[in-house]
């Protein structure tokens, strides 16, 4: 049978041929990580100031990985999506955080953006990343069990008091809330905010999300333990990913001489991703999840055990989710089947953008990664384009 993601009709619905052939060039380009690197350090260098080569990281990575620049600039593009069944979920980028008064500011963009996606249906999720609310060093030394200065306990009371105020908007306006996962450094502190928040407005429906990275080895046992002393009355949400910062993880380690967190090879990892999903569907009435991952081998998996627990496809508790610009052939094929399913769609100024951007680029510069499957059904949709005329 063939594989449902292999449906580069559906996968690519969103996509005219002028776009198509851009998303050709673009994967094309990112094969060759060399090439990467050395454009990567340029945008990065450049991202300072004006630079001059805005213009064409707009037409190239930033058209097809953002939303656009501005809110008003991603409407279009959110509304072609959901006429397709398919969600998004605003992330606006800011620059890197040092002081209080940025992580405020940061609180109230949050806020101000809940409050302009109220009422949409096409975007029924809210995120936030946590060291945008907060130090970073103060996430890591309250992560370390470390005694806090009086000042400290404050400045953590303020943290508190951000992540409260943004969860709290969102279940006023009916929407959910995705907390991201970060360095394993700073995650015990994560993980203890967001249970807390879990506790507080996940009682009858699951509001707060926080995210769980399946490349930390000890993470199925956390997530085993979490369930075990939850709170009768608390649901728990969970965000399942394989995790974004295996090279920084490795990097920490060595530099501290301390054990790795993360699993030895990609197998263990992926091992690991799936015993996490065995073990969320055996908690169903206590867990809603949402699986983000553009591995097809996963997300068949989860469509499988949907089947075997006799689900429906639109089943609430369980959602997919993918980034603006990458794997359409899972998003838009779980779309059209019916399943929940939602982009990550960042939007902001292109300066900001650039170290998102360059992420992505990396990402898919792997010879056996992402660009290539990406490449593959971009040219096998052409391909299938030019015998039917269209
Ligand atoms: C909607 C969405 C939200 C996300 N939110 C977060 C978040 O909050 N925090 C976060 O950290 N990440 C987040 N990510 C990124 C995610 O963690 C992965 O980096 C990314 O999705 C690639 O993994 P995959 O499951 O999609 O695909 P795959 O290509 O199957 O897996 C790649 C991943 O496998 C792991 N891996 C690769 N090589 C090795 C190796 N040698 N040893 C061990 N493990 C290895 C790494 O985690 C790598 O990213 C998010 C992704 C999506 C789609």
């Amino acid at each position: 049978m063939k594989n449902l993601f292999e449906n580069t009709k559906t996968a690519f619905l969103l996509k005219n041929n002028r776009q198509l052939l851009r998303a050709y060039l673009l994967f094309s380009i990112l094969r060759y990580r060399f090439l990467v690197k050395v454009l990567s350090s340029i945008a990065l260098f450049f991202s300072r100031f004006r630079s001059p080569f805005n213009p064409l990281i707009k037409i190239s990575l930033f058209d097809h990985f953002c939303g656009g620049t501005t809110l008003k600039s991603c409407w279009k593009k959110i509304e072609e999506m959901k006429s397709y069944n398919v969600h998004s979920i605003l992330d606006f980028s800011v620059e890197a955080h040092q002081t209080e008064k940025h992580f405020e500011d940061s609180v109230k963009k949050k806020l101000l953006l809940i409050n302009a996606i109220k009422n949409k249906k096409a975007i029924p999720f809210s995120v936030f990343k946590p060291t945008c609310l907060g130090r970073y060093g103060l996430f890591k030394k309250k992560s370390d069990n470390l005694i806090l200065t009086p000042k400290e306990l404050m400045e953590w009371d303020e943290i508190i008091d951000r992540f409260d105020r943004v969860c709290n908007e969102s279940v006023k306006q009916n929407i959910r809330v995705l907390i991201d996962a970060e360095e394993k450094e700073v995650q015990g502190a994560i993980d203890q905010l967001a249970l807390k928040m879990m506790e507080k407005y996940n009682n009858k429906d699951v509001f707060v999300y926080n995210t769980v990275q399946m490349y930390r080895y000890d993470r199925l046992l956390y997530l085993k333990n979490i369930i075990k002393k939850k709170k009768e009355k608390t649901l728990l949400g969970i965000k399942l990913v394989r995790g974004a910062y295996m090279e920084k993880e490795r990097l920490i380690a060595k530099k501290s001489k301390a054990q790795s967190p993360i699993c030895k090879n990609k197998k263990e990892t992926d091992n690991n991703y799936d015993l996490a999903i065995d073990f969320l569907f055996d908690n169903l009435n206590k867990v809603n999840f949402f699986i983000a991952t553009h591995n097809e081998k996963s997300t068949l998996k989860v469509l499988e055990l949907m089947k075997i627990y006799k689900l429906e496809n639109t089943d609430k508790r369980i959602w997919f989710g993918q980034l603006y610009g990458m794997s359409d052939q899972i998003t838009f094929n779980l779309a059209e089947k019916g399943y929940n399913v939602a982009k990550i769609v960042p939007f902001g100024p292109i300066n900001n953008l650039i170290p998102y951007l360059i992420r992505r680029a990396q990402e898919n510069s792997s010879v056996v990664g992402q660009s290539n499957r990406e490449l593959l059904l971009i040219q096998a949709e052409r391909k299938r384009r030019k015998e039917n005329n269209y």
